[in-house]
Order: structure tokens, then sequence, then C-alpha cells
């Protein structure tokens, strides 16, 4: 079983929503979990580097080596089914930017690095203590305003999810904040035109987008509970930040179930 060195902790936050239901999001400290970006290494040590932390992630998580599901994220609005296979088995991983499972069984992972990872967790109507489906989604600018968190919760609700209060539950984890998300005009234009909560500034006073605002306002507005990290990667680097060190590394929005 791999460790975590002393004084390291693989999650910013976590959380137990049920008995074995398990919901968190990892900062620098968990490593680079992306095969896409490479940080300060190159090739094959930069693939067996990611290899590597996502083995030891999975032995914090209490679960299966290579058993956690990811994709390949384009920015899209687009929401695939889990296929209950996992990283490890050298298929390429599909293109979509939302991962839901049917039976809440699956582990899940979406990956970031200022965009919002959101992870979902459901009940079917009114079932205390039942765990229905479970879901990730990353919601970047383009995501966002196209949909992809519309069509994850439509997703969770054709798969059982209950359309009632706190059926649902959304956490918003570390994601760049509506004081530091920078924007030409044009762009904060557009994003507070199709959802208004979006538009925003900067504390230096410039045009800006608020991701975390206008996710929340899009769940809020289909009936879903939605709690917030408040932790913005730009300004804290305990989480890895595109734009403050492109290329450096991805952290992870997890969900996954195990014995309580
Ligand atoms: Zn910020």
């Amino acid at each position: 079983m791999l460790q975590y060195p002393a004084g390291q902790a693989p999650f910013l936050w976590r959380v137990e929503p049920a008995p074995g239901l398990h919901v968190a999001f990892t900062g620098v400290d968990a490593g680079n979990l992306a095969f896409h970006v490479s940080g300060t290494l190159a090739g094959e040590a930069a693939r067996e580097s990611t290899a590597a932390a996502r083995h030891r992630l999975e032995d914090a998580m209490g679960v299966e080596r290579g058993r956690t599901e990811y994709l390949s994220q384009v920015h899209s609005a687009r929401v695939v089914p889990a296929q209950g296979r996992g990283w490890a088995g050298g298929r390429a991983p599909r293109e979509a930017d939302a991962l839901v499972s049917a039976t809440g069984c699956d582990p899940l992972a979406i990956m970031v690095a200022d965009c919002l990872p959101v992870v979902l967790v459901s009940r079917p109507a009114g079932r205390d203590g039942i765990t229905g489906p479970t879901a990730v989604a990353h919601a970047g600018r383009r995501g966002l305003l196209d949909g992809v968190l519309e069509n994850t919760v439509h997703r969770l609700r054709q798969d059982g999810a209950g359309a009632g209060p706190g059926d649902i539950q959304a956490w918003i984890g570390p994601a760049i904040c509506g004081r530091c998300y920078e924007v030409p005009e044009p762009m904060r234009a557009d994003g507070a035109a199709r959802i208004p909560a979006t538009g925003s500034t900067t504390s230096w006073g410039t045009p800006a987008l608020d991701l975390p605002a206008g996710a929340d306002s899009v769940l809020t507005g289909l009936g879903v509970t939605v709690h917030h990290s408040g932790l913005c990667t730009l300004e804290d680097h305990s989480a890895y930040s595109h734009r403050r060190e492109p290329g450096r590394g991805r952290s992870v929005g997890l969900v996954w179930q195990n014995q309580p």
C-alpha cells in the first residue's frame, strides 16, 4: 500500500454524506492525476508518476487500484454513463465532461485546475438513507454555459434520482473564484447574458466571471441543494491552478462508496 509522506494529506475537502458514501477533492499533495499534463517530467516518467499518484489515491480511498473511472475532458456538455471498468484497462477514456453512475457504486473522478469540479449524489424521491445515482462534472466556462450541469442533473433523474428538496445534493470543489477569473469584457457580457450570476469584477476592477456563483444558480434552479468549498485555486497554493502554473498538474473531484 502506498502512503502519503508524513504531514501530507491527499484531500483538501472531504465529506461523507451517508455512511460509506464519500465526496472528496484533492490538492497538490495528491500529485498530478492527469496523463495529459506532465508537470516537470516528460514521456514515460510522467506517465508512471501519474499512474502512481492514481494508485496511491485509490489506496487512500479504499478503492481497488485502477477501478476509478476517468474521462478525456473536452469542455463539452456531454454526459456518459459509467462503464464499471476503471482507468487501468488500457482503453482510451471516452470524450465527455460528466460521468454518471446509475447504481451510485462506481468510483468516479473528474480532473480540474481552476475549472469547477462538481460532485453530485442523490436518493430516490424522499427515500432517506438510500443512495441513488451519483455523478461528477467538469464545469469550466464553456461547459457551464453550454449546459453540462443541466444535462447531468437530467441524467441523474432519468436514472432514478428524486426531484424533491434534498433529493440531489451537489458539492462545488476548489475552483478559481469570481474575484480572480479575469476575462475580456465581451466574454463577461456573453456569460452574464446566458447565466446572469456569472457576471463579476476582479478584486483589481476588471471584467470577470464567477463560475461558482453561476453553477450555484443553475443547480439551485433545478432544485439541487448546493455546498461550496469556498476555496480559490488561484489564491490557495494547496490547489493546482492552470492560471498560476500552467501544466503543473490536475486535481480531481471524487465520489465513491465503500463499506461503512
Ligand atoms: Zn480567487
